[in-house]
């Protein structure tokens, strides 16, 4: 049997397609979401699927030591949890800056320190931490989201430097504006629709998850000694 893939917010949108490329090619998955109806993912192989609040540190560490159990330990952990509340600093509901800092940084910091010790010792492993174009150009309505995907990319080329040394990836996926349900969560209509009609005005701009999926599935299939470190996916009318 291949190695165990560990992949966070696994019931929708990208997590959703990573666990369907991977399982399709033969890896056992651990999948991990905080929402309570995950009946699309028991449909996989070699598949353990847990309803798990990714920001919360002992409940997302028993859940991969209970699967290392099974399948031995993590080879691939894709950090792609997130949340995007978009708004303005001026008049944005403190409480979702804190929500957004906890699943898009805090939590991924979770993960990581959850398998390192054990990919730095039989040195090899990789992570994959999900950033986002927003991780590196500025967005209006994105200061607060934003500033998570910055810190995203920040966190994972400081410790891919830290890490080289013991055969150990720790690679970046930044994805463009995609069809998900990530925008249904920003609390403001005005905002919502003004994201829409951005889209539209690039001819319906419109990333299908699938193509992210096999982006990070090439990247952990490079020979372990090679590092795509970062891989931009959008459609390719989005202007920005
Ligand atoms: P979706 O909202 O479709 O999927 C995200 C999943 O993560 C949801 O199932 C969500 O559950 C889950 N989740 C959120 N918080 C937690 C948590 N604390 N613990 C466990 N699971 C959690 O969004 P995407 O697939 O689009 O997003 C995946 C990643 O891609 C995110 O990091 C996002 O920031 C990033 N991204 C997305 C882009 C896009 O345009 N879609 C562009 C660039 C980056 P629930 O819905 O129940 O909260």
């Amino acid at each position: 049997m291949k190695k165990l893939v560990v992949i966070t917010g696994a019931g929708s949108g990208f997590g959703y397609e990573m666990a369907k490329i991977f399982s399709e090619n033969g890896h056992p998955l651990l999948l991990l979401d905080k929402r309570s109806d995950l009946d699309s993912l028991n449909v996989f192989e070699n598949t353990i699927v847990r309803q798990v609040d990714v920001t919360k540190y002992d409940e997302f560490e028993k859940a991969v030591r209970d699967a290392e159990e099974i399948y031995g330990k993590t080879d691939l952990l894709l950090n792609n949890a997130g949340m995007m509340l978009l708004g303005n600093i001026n008049n944005q509901d403190r409480s979702e800056w804190s929500k957004m800092f906890d699943v898009n940084v805090l939590a991924v910091l979770n993960g990581m320190q959850i398998v390192l010790d054990d990919m730095i010792e039989r040195k090899g492993g990789t992570i994959i931490n999900t950033s986002s174009i927003a991780g590196f150009k500025t967005f209006g309505n994105h200061s607060a989201y934003g500033a998570t995907k910055y810190g995203v990319h920040c966190l994972t080329e400081t410790t891919r430097e830290e890490v080289s040394a013991h055969n150990v990836r720790v690679l970046l996926v930044s994805p463009g504006a995609a069809e998900t349900e990530l925008l249904s969560h920003t609390t403001s209509q005005d905002i919502k629709d003004g994201y829409n009609q951005w889209k539209q005005a690039m001819g319906g701009v419109s990333l299908d998850p699938k193509h992210v999926a096999s982006s990070v599935y090439f990247m952990y299939n490079m020979p372990q000694e090679v590092s795509v470190r970062e891989i931009t996916i959008a459609a390719t009318k989005q202007d920005a």
